[in-house]
């Protein structure tokens, strides 16, 4: 890996010959208050929102880098991870021709971006203890394989991807390593975006929705070489992270102790819950997690789930997912909704 060019002979022929929207704000940036600004058709009437976003989001990704240690030309931000996942599809996966593929049972929309945008999706099983079968991925890679998509903490299994069985498939693909960190301040482990130094064909996508506690403002963060990011930012909408999320993310990232301390409080939680929940005589299997939540099989899922909805706990049945037979996902809550729920599960009809 590491061959010059190879990430522009990865990106569509449309997205390499496209010359992308120039928004006023990208001609003049916006900066200066005694400036007059007529030139992006704003209403001029002052309050507070009337003006567009910066399409750069420049001082929200400085922010970023500084709290993950990289540089703001590795960054793209967008509405959700959701959006930066779309993003990827679209500029590095040409429709009815190429591929990528994907681990399940995880995360789901990477199976229905691919459809979205009609690209072949080659499934290889996680092994029975939810590792990537590095042998089996790399020999069903083909050369219209553009990306391998890994969850790491998985969803719904709730456990890391093996970090040598990651390296292995970083180093042996000669496309895309796109791995969804989702959950990762959850774990111990410190994640990939240090292999960025390293390893020009890796993306590291991550999100505000989870650790930091803000799903309802929609901020997702892809990490990746420079050379990607300049690509994704000719094809994503321009003005695609708002105003009032760009301001809640810098708030929340310039003090960062809150988060930490609810980082901490959920991490206890999730122990005790996962010890409550071996108790529960109907619970077969309470799988490892280094993620909020906590995946469980039962004895009936269908039945226990609906036990828990008509006392008003919603959970999450995942029993239709490959490998994931008659199991619950329980997302931690406070202590209370812990309580609560155990309490609940306790006396749940057999
Ligand atoms: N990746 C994973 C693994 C997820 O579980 C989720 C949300 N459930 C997302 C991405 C999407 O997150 P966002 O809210 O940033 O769109």
């Amino acid at each position: 890996m590491g061959k010059e060019g190879f990430i522009e002979a990865l990106v569509r022929p449309t997205v390499r010959a496209l010359t992308p929207y120039s928004s006023a704000r990208d001609e003049y940036d916006g900066q200066g208050n005694e400036m007059i600004f007529l030139d992006a058709n704003e209403n001029p009437f002052d309050n507070g929102l009337n003006r567009y976003p910066d399409p750069h989001q420049k001082s929200l990704k400085k922010l970023i880098a500084q709290v993950r240690s990289v540089s703001p030309d590795q960054i793209l931000l967008g509405n959700g991870s959701d959006e930066v996942l779309d993003l990827l599809f679209r500029v590095f996966c040409e429709p009815y021709s190429d591929a990528v593929i994907t681990l399940p049972p995880t995360y789901g929309m990477y199976a229905v971006l691919a459809g979205i945008n009609a690209v072949e999706n080659i499934e290889i099983p996680l092994t029975s203890d939810f590792q990537p079968d590095v042998d089996q991925i790399l020999e069903k890679a083909g050369a219209h394989t553009k990306i391998i998509f890994l969850c790491s903490p998985n969803n719904p299994t709730g456990n890391s991807l093996d970090p040598a069985r990651v390296l292995a498939i970083l180093e042996r693909f000669s496309g895309l390593v796109v791995i969804d960190e989702a959950y990762i301040d959850f774990s111990e482990a410190e994640g990939f975006v240090p292999l960025l130094k390293t390893h020009p064909n890796l993306v590291v996508t991550q999100t505000l929705s989870k650790a930091f506690g803000l799903a309802g403002i929609r901020l997702g963060i892809c990490f990746a070489a420079p050379e990607i990011i300049a690509f994704l930012k000719r094809v994503k909408p321009p003005y695609n992270v708002n105003e009032l999320t760009q301001q809640r993310a810098r708030t929340t990232l310039s003090n960062l102790d809150k988060v930490t301390r609810e980082i901490g409080e959920l991490k206890a939680s999730r122990a005790q819950l996962r010890k409550g929940l071996l108790d529960i005589p109907f619970v077969k299997e309470v799988f490892p997690t280094d993620a909020n939540f906590i995946l469980a099989r039962v004895d009936n899922a269908r039945l226990r789930y609906r036990q828990l909805v008509d006392k008003g706990i919603v959970v999450r049945d995942r029993s239709s997912q490959l490998g994931c037979a008659n199991t619950l996902r329980f997302t931690v809550g406070t202590p209370e909704e812990n309580t609560t729920l155990l309490n609940t599960l306790k006396i749940l009809d057999t």
